[in-house]
């Protein structure tokens, strides 16, 4: 039996999401209206800054989000508080987000496997934690947050919302496979070279500052 991620929050759609522009213009403000009109939104202000400094680099970004904001559907980027663990897709939460995974994307479908909403679970705190014991410049983790942002939006989430529906699973490396021949892979090299990310070639973390000692 697979574990899902649900939402716990879904009143708060639409009033304390935060819209990330396509354009990548400056943040929008907190609470505004019509919020929930958005293709991603968020309410965590430093997940907000990633996703507008990938769209404001990003045009491969920029016109993924616009073709999925025009098809009405959207990304929920959360943080691990604001969800909770179930075994199926709509049961009742059992257990908190594992605070040792790095990041996860769930898919919210329909009984007819139409999706419409895509969550994706970024464990900041786990992401912060790792930063701080390697004393990381802020650019450093700004980097590593993109990167790791754009592997589960652009690679995971927004193949989803394009398509609109579990057809547009975009899988990370088979055993066997080279790691830059999957599907998600091969989509985070392309944002990655526009925003000047390095190319990742493995599917570890080992192209993520995090795991680098300063003080080896
Ligand atoms: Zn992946």
């Amino acid at each position: 039996m697979s574990r899902s991620v649900v939402w716990l929050a879904l009143a708060v759609l639409g009033s304390a999401m935060t819209p990330v522009t396509a354009m990548g213009q400056s943040p929008v403000p907190l609470w505004i209206e019509g919020a929930s009109k958005a293709p991603i939104l968020t309410t965590d202000r430093t997940l907000l800054a990633s996703l507008n400094r990938i769209a404001a680099r990003s045009a491969l970004w920029r016109h993924a989000v616009e073709a999925v904001g025009r098809r009405g559907r959207r990304a929920l980027v959360l943080t691990p508080e604001e969800v909770a663990v179930s075994d199926t897709p709509h049961g009742a939460p059992i257990d908190s987000f594992d605070p040792t995974v790095l990041a996860e994307v769930a898919p919210v479908p329909h009984a007819d496997s139409q999706v419409s909403v895509v969550l994706v679970v970024v464990n900041l705190p786990l992401i912060e934690a790792a930063h701080r014991r390697n004393r990381s410049l802020p650019g450093e983790f700004e980097a590593d947050l993109d990167r790791i942002m754009v592997h589960e939006v652009f690679g995971h989430a927004l193949p989803y919302l394009l398509v609109g529906d579990l057809s547009g699973r975009c899988a990370d490396p088979l055993p066997g496979q080279r790691p830059t021949d999957a599907c998600s892979i091969r989509r985070e090299n392309a944002v990655r070279a526009e925003l000047r990310l390095g190319r990742r070639t493995g599917y570890g973390l080992q192209g993520l500052a995090l795991l680098r000692s300063r003080w080896p």
